[in-house]
């Protein structure tokens, strides 16, 4: 079976989306001394009483616990696997809102290979769940933010073998940080044309951000700002990197589709501009 960003195997689990509402930045590897106590008290608690009504109010939920005895995963302990099938999420007054919860990351991971999965697994390798869990600690989180082009192409330089934080931090550092405005669309673009070798590049950080510029200013130029009319990017049928580049790279909050079209061919012809 192939391996899942949830739960990858029997040491570790993800529960950085519970609760569903969270502060910009929250990191529950920030309080893991005082969250590893609640959650002994959470596991405790529903073996001794199980389940009961009621509602999230603060940044933890009560029905987030150990899954296994040896505590080493994290999860729902109000989820149907725990449950025999049975639906008890509603329980938190979250249950629509955890049953739809899944983050980018995980959409990009789902759509990979196993090999290509497997190869970026050993950037988490020998983390604990709360390490796992951790947008900072787990080197995956901002890899997968560049999306699933560049992945690809990270597993391909690797040839599949498993990829240990430090060797991404020599040969390719661009990827140990998120993926700032959708940049990832353009450096997808550069690696379709040129091969993923684009990324072992030493000049890559500098060149990529000359092309940024390079592209701004173009955009400044050939397409009218403000734009009349439109929607947000990410509403109009196009990949998810481009709208978050149209959106926060070029800050156009709205365009219509011949206006994202129109971006969309520009950014092309400047990126593959020999
Ligand atoms: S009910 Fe379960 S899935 Fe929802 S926030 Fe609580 S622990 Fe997470
Ligand atoms: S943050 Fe993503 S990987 Fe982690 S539990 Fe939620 S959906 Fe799964």
């Amino acid at each position: 079976m192939s391996i899942t960003l949830c739960l990858p195997d029997d040491d570790r689990s993800c529960f950085a989306c519970c609760p569903p509402i969270r502060p910009a930045g929250y990191d529950h590897l920030d309080w893991e001394t005082s969250l590893r106590r609640l959650l002994v008290d959470n596991t405790e608690r529903f073996q001794t009483s199980g389940p009961r009504q009621e509602i999230i109010t603060g940044y933890f939920c009560w029905a987030l616990g150990f899954l296994d005895r040896a505590g080493k995963r994290i999860g729902c302990l109000l989820h149907p696997a725990q449950n025999q099938g049975r639906a008890l999420r509603h329980l938190t007054g979250y249950g629509d809102k955890c049953r739809r919860e899944s983050c980018p990351q995980t959409k990009v991971f789902t759509g990979l290979t196993a090999e290509q999965r497997t190869c970026l697994m050993g950037l988490a390798d020998g983390l604990d769940s709360f390490e796992y869990s951790s947008p900072k600690k787990n080197l995956m989180w901002a890899g997968l933010s560049w999306g699933s082009v560049v992945m690809a192409a990270l597993t391909e330089l690797e040839q599949g073998r498993p990829i240990a934080p430090a060797r991404l931090r020599e040969f390719c550092p661009v990827l140990t940080r998120p993926d700032p405005d959708g940049r990832s669309y353009v450096l997808g673009r550069l690696i379709r044309g040129r091969g993923p070798r684009v990324l072992i590049d030493p000049d890559l950080p500098a060149r990529l951000e000359a092309l940024v510029d390079r592209i701004k200013a173009r955009a400044a130029r050939v397409i009218d700002s403000p734009l009349p009319g439109g929607t947000p990017a990410h509403a109009l049928p196009f990949p998810p990197a481009l709208a978050r580049f149209i959106n926060r790279g070029l800050g156009r909050a709205r365009v219509t589709g011949d206006q994202g079209h129109q971006f969309q061919e520009m950014i092309h012809r400047e990126v593959d501009r020999r």
